[in-house]
C-alpha cells in the first residue's frame, strides 16, 4: 500500500529547513560549508529561528561526535528523512574515515538531491569517490567510506530494509540512527513500528531524534493548526516528554536522555560560546525562545547500552 513518490505532504519542509540552516550559517550561528550547495536563493530568517537552528545543529554534532570516538569504526549513519542534510560531507571534511550514510526520503527530495549532489560533484565528494546512479537511488564509494541516498516511504519497512540491505547496511555495525524532525510528521503507527523495527533489527543502534514535543494536549493542538496552516501535516506531536519517554522503553530503547532544547543550551554550550552566538545578532525576545525551546525535544537512545533512563528539562 506504500508508495515512495507519496510526499504525505510534508517534502517542502526539507527546503524550509535548508533555508533556516543557511540563512542561520550565514549570520555565523555555525559552521555548515556545504549548505549553499543544497539551495542557491535564500531569505533572511528572524534570530529567534536562527537560535533555534543553532541548538538543533549542537546537539547533533555533539552526538555524532561522541558515537564516532565511542566506537570503533566502521560505523554507519541511518538518517530517516535526511532532507538536504550535509552530515556526510561534513565528516568527510573533518577526516572522519570509514563510515557508511545511508539517507532515506520521499523521491521528491532524493531526486532533486540527486540533482544537487550531480552538479556539486567536486565539492562534495573530492576526487576519492565512485558514484552510481540507478532509479531514485545515488551511491559514491571511496576506498573506506559510502554515501547513499535513496528514495523510500519511512512507512514501508520491508521495502526499506531490503533497499539498505542491497546498498550494504550491516546491522550488525555500530549504527547511528538520525531522525532530525522527521518523527512527528509520521503517522503514530509508522512512527512506532519504525523505531521498533531499528531497535530490534539494529545490533548496536543510538537513535539520535529532535522533534516538537508538548507540555499538555492543547499546545498541541495548537502547534498542529499551526503547521496545517502552513500545509503541512504533524502527526504525532502530541507526546510530552515523558509519553515519549515511556513509547520508547516500550520500543525497544532500553536506555535513553530526553532533553528539552533549553537543557541543551544549558549543557552543551561553554560559558565563552554562549557569549559568542549571543553577540551575533541583536535579541529581545527571550520569552519566546526560552518557551520554544520547552516545546523542542532532543532523544539520545540506545538499544543496548547502560545510558538509563533519564528526563532532563530546563
Ligand atoms: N532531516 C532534515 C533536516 O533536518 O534538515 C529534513 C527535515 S524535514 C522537516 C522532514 C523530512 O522528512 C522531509 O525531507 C520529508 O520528505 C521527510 N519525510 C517525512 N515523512 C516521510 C516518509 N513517510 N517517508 C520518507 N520521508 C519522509
Amino acid at each position: 500500500n506504500f508508495d515512495k513518490t507519496s510526499d504525505h505532504g510534508v517534502a517542502e519542509t526539507a527546503y524550509d529547513a535548508i533555508h533556516c540552516k543557511i540563512s542561520a550559517v550565514k549570520h555565523g550561528y555555525f559552521d555548515d560549508a556545504f549548505v549553499e550547495c543544497f539551495e542557491k536563493k535564500s531569505t533572511r530568517r528572524i534570530p529567534l529561528i536562527h537560535r533555534g537552528y543553532y541548538l538543533r545543529h549542537l546537539a547533533i554534532e555533539a552526538v555524532v561526535d561522541l558515537f564516532i570516538q565511542n566506537r570503533s569504526t566502521p560505523i554507519q549513519i541511518l538518517s530517516l528523512g535526511a532532507g538536504f542534510d550535509t552530515l556526510f560531507f561534513r565528516l568527510i571534511k573533518n577526516n572522519v574515515q570509514n563510515v557508511s550514510m545511508f539517507e532515506i526520503d520521499c523521491s521528491a527530495i532524493v531526486n532533486q538531491k540527486i540533482d544537487i549532489l550531480k552538479m556539486n560533484m567536486s565539492k562534495l565528494f573530492g576526487n576519492l569517490f565512485k558514484c552510481q546512479e540507478e532509479m531514485e537511488c545515488f551511491s559514491a564509494t571511496s576506498t573506506t567510506s559510502k554515501f547513499i541516498t535513496a528514495a523510500c516511504d519511512l512507512g514501508d519497512l520491508n521495502t526499506l530494509e531490503k533497499c539498505i540491505k542491497q546498498h550494504g547496511f550491516n546491522a550488525e555495525l555500530p549504527t547511528l540512527v538520525l531522525a532530525e524532525c522527521v518523527l512527528a510528521y509520521l503517522a503514530p503507527l509508522a512512527r512506532s513500528s519504525l523505531l521498533q523495527w531499528a531497535s530490534s533489527t539494529i545490533k548496536d543502534a543510538t537513535l539520535v531524534a529532535y522533534d516538537p514535543i508538548t507540555l499538555n494536549s492543547s499546545f498541541g493542538a495548537q502547534l498542529s493548526s499551526y503547521f496545517k496552516a502552513k500545509g503541512c501535516t504533524l502527526r504525532s506531536v502530541h507526546s510530552t516528554i515523558q509519553e515519549q519517554e515511556k513509547q520508547l522503553i516500550d520500543l525497544g530503547w532500553g536506555s535513553l536522555r530526553l532533553y528539552n532544547m533549553n537543557a541543551i543550551y544549558s549543557v552543551l554550550a561553554q560559558p565563552s560560546e554562549r557569549e559568542r552566538m549571543e553577540k551575533l545578532e541583536p535579541f529581545d525576545e527571550y520569552e519566546d525562545w526560552i518557551s520554544c525551546n520547552h516545546h523542542y525535544g532532543f532523544t539520545v537512545a540506545n538499544n543496548g547500552g547502560n545510558l538509563g533512563s533519564k528526563v532532563i528539562q530546563a
